[in-house]
C-alpha cells in the first residue's frame, strides 16, 4: 500500500513518512478485523476527499505585487466537519499539507470529539512582515477560502505562523464577504468574539498532562524533572507555562536560529514579552536573561540532557543522533508538541532503549479538542470559563492516554503509544466509514 502511495504522489516526501508511520502499525488490527481490509479502507483514508490549491495576490508595503500559494486539503469527513489548522510558513507546499492533514485524521478521532480531518496554508511568510501586509495577505487569502469553508464544512484553525492576529484578520475578512456572524468557522478566535478560554494554552498544556501520564505509569510524577523543549512559539511556551505550573523545570528553548539554554529554568514572563509581545527571537531573551542563559546559535537543543524531552517546533527536527545524546543524558519520556518532529529511526532508538514516546497525534491533540470545545461554545452561543475548559482538557488528554495503552496492549504491543494512537484512531474512522456505505 505504501508504494502505491508513493506513486500516486510523488515528490510528497513529508506525506510518505507520515502515511508509512501509520501504515507499519495497522498489521494486527486488519488481521483481526478482516472486514476493514476487506473494504479498502487504509487505500481509502490515503486519498484526501477533495485538495484545494488557488493563488493569493497581495500587496506588500512598498506597493509590489506578491504571489503566494494557497492551500486547503480536506482529507476525511466520516467523524464531523473537516478540522485541522493553517500553517504560513515559506517551506508550506502540497506534500506538507497532506501529512499534517493525514495526522490530523486520527488525532482528531483520538480526541472521541465529532471532527474529522484536514489542515491548510500557504507558503507566505509573515517574518519581518508588517501587521498592514500580515492583514492583506490574510484578507487575500480569506477572499478564495470562503467559499470552501464553514462551521458545518470545513473549520481551520492556526499552526505555525497562524496565531491570533491572523485568525483575526480571517474572521473579519469571511465575515465581511459572507455578511454572515459564523463564529463557528475557524477556532482560535480572541476571548471576547467567540474564542474559547484556554485555547491559546490547549496545546501546550495538553502535551505536559500526556507526558505525566506516560511518568505515572511508568511508577514517577512530574514535579522535580528537568525538561528539554525546542520551539519558542505557541505550543513551546504554553509547554513551559504548565510545565513550571506542575513542579517541572524547562532548561531551554529554540527558534530556526539556534537554541538557549538557561540553568535557571526559563523566565517565562520574559520569554513572552519577547515573543508574544515583541514578536523578537530567542536570542533577544538569552542577552537579556542574564548569565544563568546562553545562546548557542545553529546548535541542535537536544544535545541539551533532560528527563523529559517535549519537542514542539516542527517536523523532522529530531533525528537518531539527537535521540542518542537524550538517551545518554538519561531521558525518561519523549512526548511530541510539534507534529512529526522526531524521525522514524529515531522513534524507534527510543523505544529500543525503553523510553516512553508519546506520538503527535496523541500527545498535541489537546489544541484540536479544545478548538472543539470553540466549536460546541459557538453552537450554543456560550463563553465557558477558564476552569471548565481546563477540567475537559485534561480529561480529554487522560482518556486518549488510556486509550493509546490499552489498545497496544489489546493487539499485543504493549507500551508502544504509536500502535496504539495509530490503531484506535483508525478503528475509529474505518467504523464510521464502514457505517456509512461506499464513501
Ligand atoms: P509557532 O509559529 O507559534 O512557533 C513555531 C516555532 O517553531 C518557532 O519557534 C519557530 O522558529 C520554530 N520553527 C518552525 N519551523 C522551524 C524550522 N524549520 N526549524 C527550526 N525551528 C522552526 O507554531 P506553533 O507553536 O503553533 O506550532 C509548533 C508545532 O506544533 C508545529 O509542528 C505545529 O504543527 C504543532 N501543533 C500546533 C498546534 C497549535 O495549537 N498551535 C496544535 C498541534 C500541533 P522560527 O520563528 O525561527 O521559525
Amino acid at each position: 500500500m505504501h508504494a502505491e502511495v508513493v506513486r500516486r504522489s510523488p515528490a510528497e516526501p513529508e506525506f510518505h513518512q507520515a502515511a508509512r508511520e501509520v501504515l507499519e502499525t495497522l498489521a494486527p488490527v486488519l488481521a483481526a478485523r478482516p472486514e476493514l481490509a476487506d473494504a479498502a479502507l487504509v487505500e481509502r483514508l490515503c486519498e484526501p476527499e477533495r485538495q484545494i490549491l488557488f493563488r493569493v495576490p497581495w500587496q506588500d508595503d512598498a506597493g509590489a505585487v506578491r504571489v503566494n500559494r494557497g492551500f486547503r486539503v480536506e482529507f476525511n469527513s466520516a467523524l464531523g466537519p473537516y478540522k485541522g489548522g493553517l500553517r504560513f510558513h515559506p517551506s508550506v507546499n502540497l506534500g506538507i499539507v497532506k501529512f499534517l492533514g493525514f495526522e490530523q485524521i486520527f488525532k482528531n478521532a483520538l480526541t472521541g470529539l465529532g471532527i474529522g480531518g484536514g489542515k491548510g496554508g500557504s507558503d507566505f511568510d509573515p517574518r519581518g512582515r508588517s501587521d498592514a501586509e500580515v492583514m492583506r495577505f490574510c484578507q487575500s487569502f480569506m477572499t478564495e477560502l470562503y467559499r470552501h469553508i464553514g462551521d458545518r464544512t470545513d473549520v481551520p484553525a492556526g499552526d505555525i505562523g497562524v496565531g491570533g492576529r491572523e485568525i483575526g484578520y480571517m474572521f473579519g475578512q469571511y465575515r465581511r464577504i459572507t455578511n454572515r456572524w459564523e463564529a463557528g468557522v475557524l477556532t482560535g478566535k480572541g476571548p471576547g468574539w467567540g474564542g474559547s478560554a484556554g485555547r491559546t494554552e490547549a496545546t501546550g498544556y495538553g502535551n505536559v498532562l500526556f507526558a505525566a501520564e506516560m511518568l505515572r505509569r511508568r511508577g514517577e510524577d512530574l514535579p522535580g524533572q528537568q525538561a528539554v523543549v525546542s520551539g519558542s512559539g505557541n505550543v513551546a511556551i504554553y509547554t513551559i507555562e504548565k510545565l513550571h505550573a506542575l513542579g517541572a523545570r524547562a532548561l531551554t528553548v529554540s527558534d530556526s536560529g539556534g537554541y538557549v539554554r538557561d540553568e535557571k529554568g526559563i523566565d517565562l514572563e520574559l520569554l513572552k514579552q519577547v515573543k508574544e509581545v515583541e514578536r523578537g527571537r530567542v536570542q533577544d531573551y538569552a542577552q537579556r536573561r542574564g548569565s544563568s542563559a546562553v545562546f548557542v546559535p545553529g546548535g541542535s537543543v537536544w544535545e541539551v540532557p533532560g528527563d523529559l524531552a517535549l519537542p514542539s517546533a516542527t517536523q523532522n527536527e529530531l533525528d537518531v543522533v539527537d535521540a542518542l545524546n537524550l538517551i545518554r543524558g538519561g531521558v525518561k519520556a519523549v512526548s511530541e508538541g510539534a507534529n512529526m518532529p522526531t524521525t522514524p529511526q529515531a522513534v524507534r532508538t527510543f523505544q529500543d532503549a525503553g523510553v516512553a514516546f508519546g506520538p503527535g497525534k496523541a500527545a498535541n491533540a489537546g489544541g484540536v479538542a479544545v478548538s472543539a470545545l470553540e466549536m460546541r461554545q459557538n453552537s450554543g452561543r456560550e463563553a465557558w470559563p477558564q476552569d471548565r475548559v481546563e477540567a475537559e482538557l485534561a480529561t480529554v488528554m487522560r482518556d486518549i492516554h488510556d486509550t493509546c495503552y490499552e489498545t497496544a496492549e489489546r493487539y499485543g504491543v504493549p507500551g508502544d503509544y504509536v500502535a496504539g494512537a495509530n490503531i484506535a484512531g483508525f478503528e475509529r474512522v474505518a467504523d464510521a466509514m464502514l457505517a456509512q456505505g461506499l464513501v
